[in-house]
């Protein structure tokens, strides 16, 4: 079975962007592919967070992947510090890793301008990370945006780099996996954009009906059309797409035609919005009290995740290990 691997960044809680832009294609993915998801919590390290905070994003963002669906039994989903043999390759790959290459890399000059005081080597090399995270589990294919596609060259070029190096073809080289054209672009409901956590604009899956109810009605939207079939202004479109995501065809059908006819009441709208997204979440919301609250069930579930990831990176570091030369 091919190998499909993914880092979640632990960034606090997860939104509707997240989910149908992301989460629901790697809970399909489970199962078709041997998946291994990894928190990724040595890669945030680059910000120097808390320790509270990393434990508590770590526990969070663990839950709700598990509030969406993905299945401990299935997938093998870890926190990447559970596993010490990534910082075993992530050494092996840094000592084949050129200052002048991992300089160029777009992402680090962009941390690099974001936080000026702080440009360590772990903001420099976190493609050899990136790429020891990949190859460690030898991962066919990783589920990446366009922001990610230059560091998943360098996870290529330094598996063709090992395997020239040692004249072997050990590591195959890791493509990038387009999620399918089910996941959809979700807009944000303050008049144009993408959702997003630093957009300010998200709507959370852990948010309370009230707080839903909240952030919609607070949605950009305008006086209406005046002229029958005109077309949807930016802050109107993604209003409507966000009931294409959530809501029933004939909801959608139902406000589209309000709209033609120039008959349209946004406040209408908006109730039924919240509400179909509230209908949509509730379930998933349940889930991620009741997880959460089951500290020894998140622990069983970080453990058994950490001994599957182990025995397969375990594996990877023997054979490397010994094609480097260390050993008998
Ligand atoms: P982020 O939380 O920004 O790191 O996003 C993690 C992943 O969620 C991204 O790589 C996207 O695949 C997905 N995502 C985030 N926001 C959106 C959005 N508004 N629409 C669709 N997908 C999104």
């Amino acid at each position: 079975m091919e190998i499909v691997l993914s880092g979640i960044r632990p960034t606090g809680n997860l939104h509707l962007g997240n989910y149908f832009g992301a989460v629901q294609s790697f809970v399909q993915l489970q199962h078709d592919y041997k998946c291994f998801f990894f928190i990724a919590d040595w890669h945030s390290l680059t910000t120097h967070p808390k320790p509270e905070n990393i434990r508590r994003s770590v526990k969070t963002i663990l839950a709700e992947y598990l509030a969406c669906g993905i299945d401990p039994e299935k997938a093998t989903i870890y926190v990447q510090s559970d596993v010490p043999e990534v910082l075993e390759l992530y050494l092996y790959i840094n000592m084949n890793a050129y200052l002048g290459e991992l300089q160029r890399v777009t992402s680090f000059k962009d941390k690099a301008r974001q936080q000026p005081d702080n440009i360590n080597a772990g903001l420099l090399t976190y493609p050899s990370l990136m790429a020891a995270d990949i190859l460690i589990h030898k991962a066919n294919y990783v589920p990446v945006g366009k922001d990610q596609e230059q560091n998943m060259e360098m996870a290529r070029r330094f598996a063709r780099r090992f395997n020239m190096m040692y004249g072997t073809e050990y590591f195959i080289e890791p493509a990038s996996f387009h999620l399918s054209e089910k996941a959809v672009k979700v807009p944000g409901l303050d008049g144009s954009g993408k959702m997003g956590k630093s957009e300010g604009n998200a709507i959370y899956l852990a948010d309370d009906e009230q707080t839903i109810k909240k952030k919609v009605m607070k949605a950009v939207s305008d006086s209406g059309p005046t002229e029958p079939d005109s077309p949807k202004p930016e802050p109107i479109a993604n209003l409507f797409s966000m009931l294409e995501i959530v809501s029933a065809k004939s909801t959608y059908d139902y406000f589209n035609e309000k709209y033609n006819r120039c008959e349209i009441r946004y406040g209408d709208l908006k109730k039924q919005l919240a509400e179909d997204i509230n209908k949509f979440c509730s379930p998933i919301r349940e889930r991620i009290i009741e997880i959460s609250s089951d500290e020894a069930y998140l622990n069983r579930v970080a453990r058994a995740g950490a001994e599957k990831a182990s025995e397969s990176a375990a594996a990877t570091i023997r054979e490397v290990r010994s094609i480097i030369g260390f050993g008998a």
